[in-house]
């Protein structure tokens, strides 16, 4: 470990992406042992329910309503830490893989994050998502999407709402004709961001919005 790296860790020790429990100092793993092996055994990588006419697809890796899972996604909002987005790259590249969508999408973009939560938090976390994908994959990534308007935080409304809340707040002035587009975030819950986002890629021309999410 070279001396500026380990001074670092001496000042913020390394942690747990999920607990947040303190992890060795020379440790590079993302997770402690036991949530490591709890979100192992909570792996899905599956397509979920398409109820959208702009999506062709739509995968995630875990299921949602899991303790363990819902700490990583609170981890992925409020910190950018590198080895987490390098970990969850890889497994976006396998899930890809998988699901022969490696060599069949031009390129990556994000539902971009509220711009009064980028300045809080100081990054858009699908975007540091999408960014950790196309590193792995070599699909090159690039902001599509772009917010307008105000329009409040989803969860905070119910599920009939959301759809009403998030329609006309994204804009996409690209030309997409003929693209296939990998859509990324890290939550999917009713579904109404992502299908408006991909109505806008749609409407630019896009020829196909694939979704890839962490979870759902
Ligand atoms: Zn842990």
């Amino acid at each position: 470990m070279k001396f500026l790296e380990y001074v670092k860790r001496l000042i913020c020790p390394p942690s747990c992406a999920c607990c947040k429990k303190i992890l060795d100092i020379s440790d590079n793993s993302v997770f402690c042992n036991e949530c490591y092996e709890e979100l192992a055994k909570r792996v899905m990588d599956v397509a979920g329910e398409n109820k959208s006419q702009y999506i062709e697809r739509s995968y995630f890796y875990y299921r949602y309503k899991n303790w363990y899972v819902k700490n990583v996604i609170s981890h992925t909002k409020y910190v950018a830490n590198k080895e987490f987005l390098k970990f969850i790259g890889k497994r976006g590249k396998e899930s890809l893989k998988k699901h022969n969508l490696l060599g069949q999408l031009d390129v990556v973009t994000f539902t971009p994050r509220r711009p009064g939560l980028v300045r809080l938090y100081g990054f858009d976390q699908a975007e540091e998502l999408a960014m950790a994908i196309s590193e792995q994959t070599d699909i090159p990534c690039s902001k599509l999407l772009k917010r307008k308007g105000f329009s409040l935080e989803q969860k905070s409304l119910k599920s009939s709402a959301r759809s009403k809340n998030v329609e006309g707040k994204f804009r996409c002035k690209e030309n997409l004709t003929g693209k296939r587009v990998l859509l990324v975030d890290d939550v999917v819950t009713t579904g109404s961001t992502v299908n408006e986002c991909a109505k806008m890629l749609r409407q630019c021309g896009a020829k196909s919005v694939y979704v890839w999410s962490i979870a759902q």
